[in-house]
């Protein structure tokens, strides 16, 4: 159903809220007619605030929204052949099904006639033929859903904007609405820009899907496109589980990361920085003697289809999903066929790691303390009277389940001698000249690379340590 045509065009745009906060930045994308085009990204990452300019509730602070072609950025709402549907179904409790989905043609002064053909027309289509006369109490979560969508549909839009529409239905309703969507959509041949947190979901439903981190784009591509080469270490994160370590090549088509040296099938020169991402499925559990690195099983958990182990490489921390269980406590091999192993050369050669909630729910990395308020972190979060985290829908916030991603730059940290002063040390183990400074990878005492910019000449397997100033952090929430 999809065309050449491009039905709507996001160009630049960008939204910096009335108090500074900028939630939507340089967002440039292009859909095509017919097409299900997903926005995928953790809460906060300016997903509904994109929507709610394309609808026309928002204005951008910068950028245009052309549909067909013509600009209509400022176009009031109900001007725009377009319709959103939420995920609280905002439906009018003293109406009935007839009357709630009515609502929007009587508004337009339709004809009855019409209307009752219209109506039912969209009750067929979310197969709740009948349900005309019927008071919204009686329906469950899942039907009313289902009138949300054909009251959205009941205008004819070009193009259907649906914001976590399923987030309030359990789990196999999700799953059972998952399918009648993606059925409606190619029956009815109409745009559909959906937003999700979910990337299951994403994953099954979109021709394409909008990967967002903070306000930006951080890949856009098919599904395939972006579970099979992540273009970033977020992207690697946030899609399917990934097991992600910074490296560096050290030969021709080889690699090292996560304490020992790997055989890759990307091409990238010796002593460039790379990220790499390690699906869990594709670690092969091998004899200590046989792996390409050991490491000590620290858990188990059966999941239905597989084991989900973790095990402990130095201070590295490998998940592998395998039909054969292992027993805690056991030292054992790990091997990883080349082309299973994904080589990105390391953007910006942002450094990242793993910092972990302590019982007095403070975050903290190599038993140091970061000075960071968590609430801040978890976006939505708060701290109750006996001190325990509650995340955004109210639950509570399980420590040792719960782990927190840091990224810092290299340009941000610093360099010591005085290494008790470093949030982590380690050790010089490579070093290049980057024109007006050195960009170095120290090899920490935790068995993770960090790189590191300075100006001055250190020596190679000089030992330091590493100042990480907390306020040059960013920190991004791991389920
Ligand atoms: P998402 O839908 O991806 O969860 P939103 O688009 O709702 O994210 O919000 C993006 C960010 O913008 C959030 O940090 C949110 O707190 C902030 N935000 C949303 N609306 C406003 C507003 N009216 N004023 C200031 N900040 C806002
Ligand atoms: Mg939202």
């Amino acid at each position: 159903m999809t065309t050449n045509e491009n039905i709507i065009e996001l160009k630049h745009l960008t939204k910096k809220f009335e108090d500074g906060f900028l939630a939507v930045s340089d967002f440039n994308l292009e859909v095509k007619k017919g097409e299900f085009v997903t926005f995928l990204g953790p809460s906060g990452c300016g997903k509904t605030t994109t929507l709610r300019m394309i609808a026309g509730f928002d204005l951008p602070t910068e950028g245009q929204i052309l549909l067909n072609g013509r600009d209509i950025t400022k176009l009031p709402p109900y001007q725009r052949p377009i319709n959103t549907v939420f995920q609280r179904y905002a439906l009018f409790p003293h109406m009935n099904i007839y009357e709630n989905i009515a609502f929007g043609l009587r508004q337009k002064k339709t004809k009855e006639d019409v209307i009752k053909k219209k109506v039912k027309k969209v009750l067929d289509l979310v197969d709740l033929e009948g349900f005309e006369g019927r008071s919204v109490q009686t329906l469950s979560g899942g039907q009313q859903q289902r009138i949300a969508i054909a009251r959205a549909l009941v205008n004819e839009p070009e193009i259907l904007l649906l914001d976590e529409p399923l987030g309030a239905l359990d789990l196999k309703m999700r799953k059972e609405m998952q399918l009648e969507l993606k059925q409606m959509h190619d029956e009815l041949g109409i745009t559909f820009i959906y937003v999700t947190h979910d990337q299951e979901e994403a994953l099954t439903m979109s021709d394409r899907i909008v990967v967002m981190s903070e306000g930006r784009i951080q890949q856009l591509g098919t599904p395939e496109d972006i579970y099979n080469e992540p273009k970033n270490a977020f992207v690697a994160d946030f899609i399917g589980e990934s097991n992600i370590f910074n490296g560096i090549m050290t030969g021709k088509l080889r690699a090292r990361f996560c304490g020992g040296e790997f055989e890759c099938v990307d091409d990238i020169d010796e002593g460039t920085h790379i990220t790499a991402v390690v699906r869990p499925e594709d670690v092969e559990i091998t004899p200590p003697e046989e792996g390409t690195i050991r490491g000590i099983v620290s858990s188990v958990i059966f999941k239905g289809m597989h084991y989900e182990i973790t095990i402990e490489s130095g201070k590295n921390e490998m998940v592998v999903r395998s039909v054969h269980s292992a027993r805690p406590g056991d030292t054992v091999g790990m091997r990883v066929e080349p082309d299973n192993i994904h080589v990105m050369i390391a953007e910006n050669h942002t450094n990242y790691f793993t910092a972990e909630i302590n019982s007095d729910f403070r975050l903290e990395y190599n038993d140091k303390l970061l000075d960071t308020s968590l609430t801040k972190i978890i976006k939505g979060s708060r701290r109750t009277e006996d001190g325990t985290l509650l995340d955004g829908s109210g639950d509570a916030i399980d420590p040792r389940k719960t782990r927190i991603l840091v990224s810092i730059q290299p340009q941000d940290i610093i360099m010591t001698d005085h290494v008790e002063e470093g949030l982590v040390e380690g050790n010089i183990r490579n070093l290049i000249y980057k024109g007006d400074h050195y960009s170095y990878v120290i090899h920490t005492d935790l068995e993770q690379d960090f790189i590191v910019d300075d100006e001055y000449l250190w020596n190679m397997d000089d030992h330091v340590g590493l100042i990480m100033p907390v306020e040059k952090m960013t920190f991004q929430l791991k389920k």
